[in-house]
């Protein structure tokens, strides 16, 4: 939406597809904050933000790209909060802003408050924003229409997609200048997720089976924070907030594994953390499985005031009364730091003989693509900064592009074949498996074989029931054909991109002989600078990878040389 409201308000005719109706996009749930060094409660700058993302990215982050975010970073808030997005305020007007894991001054010193936070509600509020602006601006939305698969003619340029009306089950092909996928994650393939049920995928499916490859899928965050049992997000925010994590003896163990940063220690940090004190016997609960969040000493007021949705999920989903009581909280998948490749233009990039080439008229921004400013771990509060400075840029960039374009480029003529076979396989289908036993089993499978802690074995296992799943899923069976709003159809669909980005993930992390950031096999548990400083690229035609330089050099100032990660 950052960036269609660039191209209505610069009077191009645009269009948005969404599965659902857009203010109900998983960004709705983001509840910390934005990340920005506005520098309003404690000295911060730029550049102590852009070293942050980087040491956070275990050295796989594009330098140049992480520069171009964290200097636009001011900006893009500001605009925000000009179109009228609702920030807590401090006493003198300014925008509040917490801690949060990993941000620091001075190059790790101590933490930073550069999270610009509305309450716990954040992505609510940056959504909304979003949303009535665009509105105001003319853009069209289709609410309930589904992607299906992208068009591209002879020379790989991208004309648009086939898209399938919820209401109807008609197909259709619309056709663009500009096609922008904005898809979101696909936290939807593991079994213990704070990913909303929608988050399939399917941006990824569909550049996977157009044969465009998927980046640094091996790079999966887990929170350390979701509801034991549950998987609903407790926010880092919290922590940021003052809250402390503690085992089953009571002690605040982070201060052996991080003694500077303790609790606000980046994400893949924690969750190791955590896991090795469930797996030493000090985890909490009958099964010993879980660690505790205790926020009692920082006050009902505070609570109330700062984390309103956070004290109300507690209650609902833990039984607990936070203001009383700590949270049982287990680490959870949250993040794909991988995706489609891009420029810093939100172009998507393939690779040609072993250089970049720009796919014409293809672009992604946001969770869907990698462009790279999160590389191994991202930081928290750099999700929200990434849709909205890189949704921007990759406006501007069509709408300067797009008017030397004077009309559509022809459609090929089997435009819509693709897309029509796969729905015709699922309606002639009379046996078969459900897709919702398939899925469970996709999703039983990541969590087992490319969780918190993997091993080669786990991997090799998982690359192989991966194939069978493949296989399986080859072979649905939808029992209800009716047309009207149909969500077994679209569930199996959505299935179809599940495997895709499932198969990228094992078999990118399956090759990677090294641990960083989140990617951490007990076999190889040291970075490898020499041999793996690399972009992984993964095709899905026959599972092949290739391999792709990080960009080191910044846009401006100088390179941060890989370091090893304490904090
Ligand atoms: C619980 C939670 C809390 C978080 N908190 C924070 C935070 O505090 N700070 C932070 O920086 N990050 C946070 N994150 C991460 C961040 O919120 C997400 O990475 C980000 O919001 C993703 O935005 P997006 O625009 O890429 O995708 P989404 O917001 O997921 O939107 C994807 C859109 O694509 C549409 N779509 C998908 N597939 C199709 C299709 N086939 N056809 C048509 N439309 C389709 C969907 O309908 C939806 O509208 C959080 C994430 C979660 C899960």
């Amino acid at each position: 939406m950052r960036a269609s409201l660039q191209l209505a308000r610069a009077g191009l005719s645009v269009c948005v597809l969404s599965k659902v109706f857009p203010t109900r996009s998983h960004t709705v749930a983001a509840q910390g904050g934005i990340g920005a060094s506005l520098g309003n409660m404690s000295p911060d700058n730029w550049e102590w933000h852009f070293y942050d993302t980087i040491k956070g990215s275990d050295w796989l982050g594009d330098q140049d790209a992480i520069e171009f975010m964290c200097r636009e970073a001011p900006n893009a808030v500001y605009e925000l909060e000009h179109m009228g997005m609702p920030f807590d305020r401090n006493a003198d007007g300014t925008i509040y802003q917490r801690p949060f894991g990993g941000h620091t001054a001075n190059h790790g010193e101590k933490p930073v408050q550069r999270a610009c936070a509305a309450a716990d509600r954040t992505g609510h509020a940056l959504l909304h924003t979003l949303y009535q602006q665009n509105v105001a601006a003319k853009t069209q939305f289709f609410v309930e229409w589904m992607a299906l698969d992208l068009t591209r003619d002879a020379d790989g340029d991208v004309l648009g997609v086939t898209a399938l009306e919820m209401e109807t089950g008609d197909v259709y092909i619309l056709e663009g200048k500009t096609t922008l996928f904005a898809t979101g994650g696909a936290g939807r393939i593991f079994a213990a997720s704070t990913n909303a049920f929608i988050n399939t995928g399917d941006g990824l499916g569909m550049a996977a089976r157009s044969g465009i490859a998927l980046q640094d899928m091996e790079f999966w965050q887990f929170h350390p924070t979701g509801v034991a049992g549950a998987g609903v997000l407790i926010t880092e925010g919290v922590r940021g907030e003052g809250g402390i994590l503690r085992n089953s003896n009571g002690e605040r163990f982070m201060e052996r594994y991080a003694p500077t940063l303790k609790d606000l220690a980046p994400r893949d940090f924690v969750s190791r953390s955590m896991g090795q004190e469930i797996i030493e016997g000090r985890g909490v609960g009958p099964n010993k499985d879980h660690i505790l969040l205790d926020l009692s000493h920082i006050g009902a007021e505070t609570i109330t005031k700062r984390l309103p949705s956070i004290r109300e999920i507690a209650l609902r989903f833990a039984n607990v009364d936070c203001i009383k009581e700590p949270i049982p909280v287990v680490p959870t998948i949250h993040y794909q730091m991988g995706g489609i490749p891009t420029n810093i233009n939100g172009q998507v990039v393939g690779t040609a003989k072993g250089h970049e080439e720009v796919v014409n008229g293809f672009y992604a921004v946001g969770e869907c693509s990698c462009v790279s400013v999160h590389g191994a771990n991202r930081l928290g509060t750099n999700s929200l900064l990434d849709l909205v400075v890189f949704g921007r840029a990759a406006g501007n960039h069509i709408v300067k592009h797009v008017k030397d374009m004077k009309e559509h480029k022809p459609l090929p003529a089997d435009a819509a074949d693709f897309a029509l076979s796969r729905l015709d396989k699922l309606d002639k289908s009379s046996s078969g498996e459900y897709t919702q036993v398939i899925a469970g089993d996709i999703r039983s499978t990541m969590q087992k074989h490319a969780g918190v802690f993997r091993t080669q074995k786990l991997m090799d296992e998982g690359v192989k029931e991966l194939e069978q799943l493949k296989e399986r899923v080859g072979h649905v069976h939808l029992k209800d054909k009716s047309s009207v709003f149909n969500t077994a159809r679209v569930e199996a669909l959505e299935l179809a991109n599940m495997i895709e980005v499932a198969r990228a993930t094992m078999v990118s992390a399956q090759a990677r002989q090294e641990s960083r950031g989140a990617h951490a096999p007990g076999d190889y548990p040291h970075r490898d600078d020499e041999n793996w400083l690399r972009h992984t690229l993964w095709f899905s035609e026959g599972d092949c990878l290739d391999y792709k330089p990080v960009h080191m050099q910044p846009l401006t100032v100088d390179t941060v040389p890989p370091k090893p990660r304490t904090f």
